[in-house]
């Protein structure tokens, strides 16, 4: 694989291990973040370039790598004088790993497509565990020629990558993982908080489970954590929040009832009100645990 010039925008919980597989694999890497402090802390451990804006890392880059919350922090870093479409090079390849909606992937990617550039949207599902591992699953939507581009690269952090379809079918894909995956953590946390209640051994208990009909990504990975309620880690309360907003608002275009996502959603604004805003997801456990000292 030949040496390319890379830009990776957005070095948070899961940009910044995923920026560092790129380097690891031997390109050149410039990056920026809105903090300062992360860019050197990172250039610091991977030896790549800092940038001082979204439009200096995407100038020269063959593939420009975007990481950031949601739908707002992707238009302020695209459009301006400072923006990455002010930098993007003809031929160049947008690849957005931010968990977005279907509109803002659509619009960029028409927009990169009038600069004679790509877009793909490539959300990522595998936490930070799987993005520090390289295990990540990701879900792409775009144009043929640009997935072929671009895919060899996104691979140096992912388990699978797949291409599901044209621009947006990479973020509806994920939205129909994040449906499955909201009400099978509260059910985690209402079984647990069951089993303990009951004055079981907890511990034991999900030993058995995970051999069960009851495993999952969730018990394996979050019901240890959950038990000791420990959060302070991985995918935080207002991104998962951010996305079930999305899934609501795809489904209520198609007509398609989400009764159970709806109601995690409102359990989380609970969460974040008994103070989990910078808690992982699976503090819905804490929720739960809560009429025992009601
Ligand atoms: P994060 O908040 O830790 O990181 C986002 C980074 O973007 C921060 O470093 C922030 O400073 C930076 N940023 C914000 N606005 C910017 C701008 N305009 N220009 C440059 N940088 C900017 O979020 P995260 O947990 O790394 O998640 C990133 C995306 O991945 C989200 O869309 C999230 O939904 C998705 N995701 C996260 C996880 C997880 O477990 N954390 C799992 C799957 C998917």
């Amino acid at each position: 694989m030949s040496v390319e010039k890379f830009a990776f925008i957005g070095l948070g919980r899961m940009g910044y291990p995923m920026a560092g597989h790129l380097r690891t694999a031997g390109h050149q890497v410039t990056v920026f973040d809105i903090f300062e402090e992360t860019v050197d802390r990172w250039v610091a451990e991977h030896g790549g370039q800092a940038a001082s804006s979204p439009r200096e890392a995407a100038a020269g880059a063959s593939i420009v790598f975007t990481s950031l919350p949601a739908d707002a922090h992707l238009r302020t870093a695209a459009y301006g004088d400072d923006g990455i479409f002010a930098g993007l090079e003809t031929g160049a390849v947008w690849v957005d790993h931010t968990t977005a909606s279907v509109v803002v992937s659509r619009e960029l990617a028409e927009a990169a497509t009038n600069q004679g550039a790509g877009f793909l949207d490539a959300p990522v599902s595998g936490g930070v565990q799987g993005a520090v591992n390289g295990g990540l699953t990701i879900m792409v939507g775009g144009a043929d020629e640009s997935v072929t581009r671009a895919l060899p690269f996104i691979e140096l952090y992912a388990s699978l990558a797949t291409h599901l379809g044209p621009s947006g079918a990479g973020q509806l894909t994920k939205m129909a993982n994040q449906i499955c995956v909201v009400g099978l953590c509260q059910a985690l946390a209402e079984g647990l908080d069951f089993a303990e209640s009951a004055g079981l051994d907890v511990a034991q208990v999900i030993s058995v489970m995970l051999k069960g009909s009851s495993t999952s990504w969730q018990m394996e990975n979050r019901a240890e954590t959950m038990l000791a309620g420990e959060y302070d880690f991985g995918f935080a309360t207002p991104l998962m929040q951010k996305d079930i907003a999305l899934c609501m608002e795809a489904a209520r275009e198609m007509a398609v009832p989400l009764p159970i996502t709806s109601m995690v959603g409102q359990f989380l604004a609970d969460v974040e009100r008994m103070g989990g805003q910078g808690w992982d997801w699976s503090s819905l456990m804490e929720r739960q645990r809560s009429h025992r000292s009601g």
